[in-house]
């Protein structure tokens, strides 16, 4: 598995991971600067020799939109959930050979819900069939957790395989918590 860069604000706020070919594109453009690189390996680039950067750091504060940060989608979502139906509690891997993971709209879509993170869980298809266009309340079901803007962190983390380097970074700026649910999350997703 590719492992990409982790990338840094100016201000050492882990920001997402870019792919190595990115990483060394801003370093070359001189909008960033290596902070962590692997030593065993270097790549070529540019008819450079670069170290084979690891975690970057921007050399100017960048603002993340907000917008851009809170975008559903089934991956982040799925990740966020621990890759668990949050009805009835079955991983991913003990779902049924037909059963897949969807997203379900808590207030449904038809009834005024919003495709927001506060509004959205991980269902199997079984669970979200059931309750179809009806609240939580009115179908007997139950959530396992109440749904919550994940941490934009998590989410890059939870897709992303980071090395015990770029997993310093995150534990500098958010602390161990967070690194220990983003390693829960990673056995969840191999296993
Ligand atoms: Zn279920």
């Amino acid at each position: 598995m590719t492992v990409g860069c982790l990338a840094l604000n100016a201000s050492y706020e882990p920001l997402t991971m870019v792919p190595l070919k990115r990483a060394l594109r801003l370093v070359i453009d001189g909008k960033a600067e290596i902070v962590e690189a692997d030593a065993s390996r270097a790549v070529r680039a540019a008819r450079l020799s670069v170290p084979h950067p690891v975690v970057i750091r921007l050399r100017t504060f960048v603002h993340v939109p907000r917008r851009f940060r809170r975008q559903v989608t089934n991956t982040f979502l799925f990740a966020r959930d621990g890759y668990r139906c949050q009805y009835c509690g079955r991983p991913n891997d003990a779902l049924r050979p037909r059963e897949s993971l969807t997203r379900d709209h808590v207030i449904p879509i038809s009834r005024g819900g919003l495709n927001v993170w506060t509004n959205v869980v991980t269902a199997c298809s079984t669970c979200n069939t059931r309750k179809a266009n009806h609240l939580v309340s009115e179908c007997g079901m139950q959530l396992l957790t109440e749904p919550a803007e994940p941490h934009f962190v998590h989410l890059s983390w939870a897709v992303r395989r980071l090395t015990p380097t770029q997993a310093r970074y995150i534990r500098l700026f958010y602390g161990e918590t967070v690194v220990r649910e983003l390693a829960r999350n990673d056995r969840l997703r191999a296993s």
